[in-house]
Order: structure tokens, then C-alpha cells, then sequence
């Protein structure tokens, strides 16, 4: 190779791995404000450019994460200690970690696939979306594909309908990935789209073929395809609109983005949100001004004029938590959903039946309760602009060992969970009598005529 094609190759080398953000020497440390000042000093550590928080500080004596950059870490260090905050390392090396979860799967792929598809390592947008054609393809009776639109970036926002029964009414609707570094989530999602196509759980099965289901694996695809090829620990959409010089740090980058989870137009922007770009919250200029969260927003709305929508899920990670609106509080308090009482008996009793499976705990409750307030968030306006009967946002595994990082061994274990979940979901909601179950009726017009007929013959 002459010298010119040397420096070529080299050159090509650099271009295409030199965009790929680092993390290496990057720590995660766990830290607990017990005082509400505290709190304050810990949410100047993200707009200043010191850290980036894995879940938002905002409860007095709740545990925050803070991921910090190697050049960071002693003044960030410096600054706990002064202001009296103990830090616990948790992750020593955040690029390791991240290597980790992306190594080839080792297990054998022929037990977990289905078509394309395997739940022993995570997929890339394409592969998801592939996978998502074949079973268009392969059951075409039952199988619709269906769009939302498109992303800032002009992605298709791709789904399936899954429809055993022409004359269902009833629908459910399951988001998946409005988050794009939470990868278990859309894990999850096609788990669930699989069980309802291959399983033979008579449970299952009802689940599926009672409702007309609506299921996106990935409603931000912006963002979840950047954190494959750019940054793995991407959160946002990748609106650039919004771009600002951050303080503190050279990486700009952090404010090419809005949090499509603080962007919708219920109590936009009131609690646990920001104005600010340059961090993860950044709720964007005005409610909907994103067209991920408009298009989800449409979508739904055209789906209950057809039909009555019974469940709406948005599956985020992680923490472990079954989240159920309203998500707001105000000086008068908690917003309290109207059937707050039915989906906290539901969520409670869905997350004791997943328990059961592997001991995973999944607490239930408001977000002020249970994680922090916040608005802005979709399925609060789901619940409040819909009315669906039982919308909750489910934080899937763990409780932050690896946090957004959820090993590839753990998607199965926490989908069959899940799955325990909805059944027992379904079962607390059909008890409560939030529709009619059709089989059940049938059975029911059934053994009526069977009576009848025996008694003429009597
Ligand atoms: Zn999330």
C-alpha cells in the first residue's frame, strides 16, 4: 500500500469510529440528598455540565444517579463532599459496562427466535423494523402494519396492529422506546408481540384475541438509532433546533434534543421538567412542539374515535415501577385520576402476580409517590384527553446495578414477568367489569342453549 492509500484508510478509520462517543472512565455514583437544599446543589450538577442524571433529583432522602466524566469527577467529588452529600460509586467504568451489554449472545439462538427476532441480545432500529415486515408478511390475516408518521428526522414511526377479530372493539395500545436509551424496553415490547402470535397459554391467547392491539416498539426512532451509532446513553429526540452552547462541557450535543416524555400537552412544563436544552429533561419550547409526540398524540386520538381504547402501556427503564397518573402535583396536591383506586388495585395486584415468577418487586403508585412528579409525560395525556381505563408508564428492571445497561440474560426473565403482569392486568380490569369479555359471553350463550335444549328434550 503506497502512502497516499495508507493515509485513505486511516482516514476512513477515523471518520467512522471517531463519532461514537466514549465513555470510558466514566463513573455512575448513587447519591442521597437528605435535605432540600441538597437537592438543589444536586440539580446544578447537570445544568452546570458537571453530570448527567440517570433518574432526576427531587425527593428529599430518594436515591439520584449521577453519571460523571473522568475530567469531572474530583470537582464533582469536591462538591458533595462540601456541601455534605455522600457519593457511592456504582459503576467504575461506564464503557465496560456498555461493551458488555452489546457483546455477541452467547446462548444458543434456536430456543428464543422467532423469525429474525431473538431475545438473547438487543436490536438495532433496522432489525426491530424488519422483523416487524416479516410478520406482516407471515400472517396476513391477523398482522397490519401501521404508522404513526414520521420522526424529526424523517423515520417512519412503524408498528403493528395485531387483530384476531374483525368485530373487536376493544384496543389496547402499547409504546414502547419514547426513551431511546432504554433498551429493555423495546426488548420487551416484541416479546409480547411474539406471545401474542405463537403462545398457547389459553390466557394469553384471550389476551390477544380479545383486543385489537396497537403495538409501537419504538416510537422514538431518532433517538434510539443514535444510541446504536452515536451515544449510548442518548435519552431525547434529535430535534437540532434547539441547539446552545452548554456550560460547562464542549458537548453541545447534549441540547439537540427534547424530552418527548415532558413534551405533551397535559400540565406541560409545570413540575419536573426544564427550559433548559442542555439537559435531559428539556420539555421544548411549547407543549407538542415535537412531531414524535403530536403524531403519538393523533394516532391515538383517531384510534378511540374506532373503537374504545381499554389499556394504553409505555414501557420505560428502569427502577421497577408501575407508574399510574396522574404524574402532577400542585400546591393543592396530587392530581388524582378519577378511577385512581381501580388502577392502583390492578397495578398492585399485576405486580404481585409478576413478582411471583422470579421475587422482582414492582412498586405501584403516582409518580410523586413513587419516583417524582413530573408532566408533560404521554400517558398522563393519554389518561387525561382519552380516558383509557388503565393507562400506566411500567419501569422494567433493575433497581440501577446496571440501570439503563440491563444485561442481555435479564430481557427474557423481565418479559415473562411482564407478561404475568398484563394477564393478571386484564383479569383485575375484566373483574372490574371495564368491558365485556366476548369469549366469556359466548360461553355464557352456550351453556344457556345447552339448557334450554335438555330441558325440551325433558
Ligand atoms: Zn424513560
Amino acid at each position: 500500500m503506497d502512502l497516499k492509500s495508507l493515509f485513505f484508510v486511516l482516514f476512513i478509520i477515523v471518520t467512522v469510529t471517531a463519532h461514537k462517543k466514549s465513555y470510558k472512565g466514566y463513573k455512575v455514583y448513587n447519591v442521597i440528598p437528605n435535605t432540600k437544599d441538597k437537592v438543589n446543589v444536586l440539580k446544578d450538577v447537570e445544568s452546570n455540565g458537571i453530570g448527567e442524571f440517570w433518574m432526576e433529583p427531587y425527593n428529599v432522602n430518594h436515591a439520584v444517579k449521577v453519571m460523571v466524566a473522568k475530567e469531572k469527577q474530583s470537582i464533582f467529588l469536591e462538591q458533595m463532599e462540601k456541601t455534605g452529600i455522600e457519593t457511592v460509586e456504582v459503576i467504575k467504568d461506564l464503557q465496560n459496562v456498555i461493551d458488555n451489554q452489546q457483546k455477541p449472545a452467547t446462548t444458543s439462538r434456536s430456543n428464543e427466535a422467532f423469525h429474525s427476532m431473538t431475545w438473547n441480545e438487543y436490536h438495532n432500529l433496522d432489525e426491530i423494523n424488519a422483523w416487524l415486515d416479516e410478520l406482516v408478511e407471515n400472517y396476513p390475516d391477523i398482522v397490519t402494519e401501521v404508522s404513526m408518521g414520521v420522526s424529526v428526522e424523517n423515520r417512519d414511526i412503524k408498528g403493528i396492529k395485531i387483530n384476531y377479530n374483525p368485530n373487536n372493539n376493544y384496543i389496547g395500545m402499547l409504546e414502547g422506546t419514547l426513551h431511546a436509551r432504554e433498551w429493555i424496553s423495546p426488548a420487551v415490547v416484541t416479546w409480547i408481540i411474539k406471545e401474542f402470535l405463537t403462545s398457547n397459554d389459553p390466557e394469553i391467547r384471550a389476551l390477544a384475541e380479545n383486543f385489537e392491539w396497537h403495538i409501537f416498539p419504538v416510537v422514538n426512532p431518532d433517538g434510539y438509532e443514535y444510541s446504536f451509532t452515536d451515544d449510548r446513553m442518548w435519552r431525547k429526540n434529535r430535534n437540532t433546533m434547539y441547539n446552545t452552547t452548554c456550560p460547562g462541557t464542549t458537548n453541545d450535543d447534549m441540547s439537540n434534543g427534547v424530552d418527548l416524555n415532558r413534551n405533551f400537552g397535559f400540565k406541560w412544563m409545570t413540575v419536573g421538567a426544564s427550559d433548559n436544552p442542555c439537559t435531559n429533561t428539556f420539555a421544548g419550547p411549547q407543549a407538542f412542539s415535537e412531531i414524535e409526540s403530536r403524531n403519538i398524540a393523533q394516532y391515538v386520538l383517531n384510534l378511540q374515535s374506532q373503537g374504545e381504547i381499554i389499556y394504553y402501556i409505555a414501557f420505560h427503564s428502569f427502577t421497577q415501577l408501575i407508574v399510574i397518573p396522574y404524574s402532577h402535583v400542585d400546591s393543592a396536591g396530587l392530581l388524582e385520576a378519577e378511577n385512581y383506586g381501580d388502577m392502583f388495585e390492578i397495578g398492585i395486584r399485576a405486580a404481585e402476580k409478576a413478582k411471583e415468577r422470579f421475587g422482582t418487586e414492582y412498586r405501584v403508585g403516582a409518580s410523586v409517590d413513587v419516583l417524582y412528579p413530573m408532566s408533560g409525560t404521554s400517558f398522563d395525556w393519554v389518561k387525561h384527553e382519552v380516558g383509557v381505563p388503565f393507562t400506566c408508564l411500567i419501569e422494567l428492571r433493575d433497581l440501577g446495578q446496571y440501570g439503563f445497561l440491563l444485561p442481555q440474560e435479564q430481557i427474557i426473565p423481565n418479559s415473562l414477568e411482564i407478561m404475568d403482569f398484563m394477564l393478571e392486568m386484564d383479569r383485575v380490569t375484566k373483574n372490574l367489569k371495564y368491558y365485556n369479555d366476548a369469549s366469556f359471553i359466548n360461553h355464557s350463550i352456550f351453556v344457556i342453549s345447552f339448557a334450554v335444549y335438555i330441558a325440551r328434550l325433558l
